[in-house]
């Protein structure tokens, strides 16, 4: 068993800025709100600005590490912007967007350094040896913890009932901590946002979050920001989508179009790339690495650096995808995603 003893360079702090050692050294440069308008710190303002407009494009914010101090403290500005832009859809990407890169991240870091992150948010957590628990497992944590940071995990996988257990203790491997880390880091982020009364802000930084309030509506579109609610609603898929769900989920092969339409619908109305990928587990010729690929291609969190959207339904109906459309398909629809922003609605 081991418990954290390693300290953090400042490396890991601009590659983990929420880290309360990462906070307290930007108290040590005693900055002012009013700073942060000046042109001095425009190289902080311009790096806080491009992490939203990466959450906001991408769902993802990349690390850019050669300028260590920039990458510290843009976090905490970043995390002003997206307050100040007082959306709550910009707010829940940027904290969802971090949490995703510091899960990236985590996944290639020794034991130790994700203990120490762990123990950063007081986890009671323990690294395990080969003779308590067999490989993959490599942490234990506490039952409180980890009820915290899987509610809104929704595969059966993540179920207390489904884990080993001893002594209140949940074992995890490797891959499963950073996940339930960076779900801590997601939450983290979420509840700074939640700022009742924004202090007075300079009109550089208030002009700065309009121009990511337009970058949004512009990006994303209004309907989508609005209509798609935060978790996934399978009662709204339309009868293509639930006819490949189902068949995705049984492990019946999909035609490449149908698979391609089932994965960029499911990334457009939110649902987190670990779920899509656990989605196609079932099927005989899975392969983690190259779903995985696949589905952050995408989402646009690779390559191109383009979200893609499901065909329309004309092109599903030449590609035989399109399956039983209903009432509501034969009235308006045009687009899966169309389909499923109403249905939302008329659910409501
Ligand atoms: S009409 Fe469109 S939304 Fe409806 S089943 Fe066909 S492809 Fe899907």
């Amino acid at each position: 068993m081991q418990t954290a003893t390693i300290k953090f360079t400042k490396n890991d702090l601009a590659k983990y800025p929420f880290l309360k050692e990462a906070a307290d050294y930007v108290k040590t440069l005693e900055l002012k709100i009013e700073d942060l308008a000046s042109p001095e710190f425009s190289q902080i303002l311009e790096r806080a600005k491009e992490r939203v407009e990466e959450a906001i494009l991408y769902t993802i914010v990349s690390r850019k590490l050669q300028n260590e101090e920039v990458e510290i403290l843009s976090f905490p500005t970043a995390t002003m912007l997206a307050a100040a832009t007082e959306n709550s859809f910009i707010k829940r990407r940027y904290a969802l967007a971090e949490a995703k890169q510091t899960y990236n991240d985590l996944k290639f870091e020794p034991r130790a350094k994700i203990l120490a992150i762990a123990e950063n948010f007081q986890w009671k957590i323990l690294t395990v040896n080969a003779e308590e628990a067999a490989a993959p497992y490599e942490f234990k944590l506490h039952f409180t913890n980890y009820l915290k940071n899987t509610t809104s995990l929704r595969e059966r996988k993540w179920k207390l009932v489904n884990r080993p257990l001893t002594h209140g203790n949940v074992y995890l491997t490797k891959n499963e901590t950073a996940r339930l880390l960076s779900e801590e880091v997601r939450r983290h982020i979420e509840k700074r946002l939640e700022i009742k009364e924004l202090p007075k802000l300079p009109q550089k930084i208030t002009e700065t979050a309009e121009t990511l309030k337009s970058l949004t509506i512009e990006k994303i579109g209004k309907a989508e920001i609005e209509g798609i609610p935060k978790t996934v609603n399978k009662e709204a898929f339309p009868p293509c989508i639930t006819a490949l769900y189902e068949a995705a989920s049984k492990g019946r092969h999909i035609s490449h179009i149908a698979r391609f339409t089932l994965t960029t619908f499911l990334v457009n109305i939110g649902m987190p790339t670990e779920n899509i990928v656990d989605l196609f587990r079932a099927s005989s010729d899975f392969n983690e690495r190259l779903t995985r690929y696949q589905v952050e291609h995408i989402a646009g969190e690779r390559g191109s650096r383009t979200r893609y959207k499901p065909p329309k339904c004309q092109t599903l109906q030449t590609h035989g995808v399109c399956t039983n459309p209903d009432t509501q398909c034969k009235e308006k629809t045009h687009h899966p995603l169309v389909y499923y922003r109403k249905r939302i609605r008329d659910l409501k």
